[in-house]
């Protein structure tokens, strides 16, 4: 699947910056765990599109550690949970794009891709081309995934 991770010309590293800032709808980090992090993507697939980003720069797995690659593997698996209490979703996808041949969109700081998904999504999606139209906007999504973490 095509995931959307065309980013502003900031500067610097959009994650690196991200996780430098207090967490608000602003910075969109929805939890914070001991070497990694759940962040809302600014450009969603869908509602409810996490991101699990270790909290060191590195741009592909083999360059962490193997503790911090278990935690964003628990944290992957937390964001189906919390998901799935918000959104209800049939399905998901979880990826990882590693490289600019493979997709990604930030090249410097690896990130996995957790995407709900309901059966119909991908027609009703492509009819819109590149204009997504969501069902909510991003800081309702922000507070109900945050909150949804806080109680989890
Ligand atoms: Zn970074």
């Amino acid at each position: 699947m095509k995931y959307i991770d065309n980013h502003d010309k900031e500067e610097g590293c959009v994650f690196c910056n991200a996780q430098a800032k207090a967490d608000s709808a602003e910075n969109l980090i929805a939890f914070r765990g001991e070497r990694a992090y759940v962040i809302l993507n600014r450009f969603p697939y869908t509602s409810g599109h996490l991101m699990v980003i270790p909290f060191t720069h590195a741009p592909n797995l083999e360059e962490l550690d193997s503790v911090t690659r278990a935690e964003m593997m628990e944290l992957t698996a937390r964001c189906t949970t919390v998901l799935r209490g918000v959104y209800k979703p049939q399905g998901f996808n979880v990826g990882v794009n590693i490289g600019k041949a493979a997709g990604a969109g930030v090249l410097g700081h690896v990130h996995i891709h957790i995407v709900p998904r309901w059966t119909g999504d991908t027609n009703f999606m492509s009819a819109l081309g590149e204009t997504r139209v969501l069902p909510e906007s991003l800081e309702d999504t922000y507070r109900r995934v945050r909150e949804a973490f806080a109680a989890d």
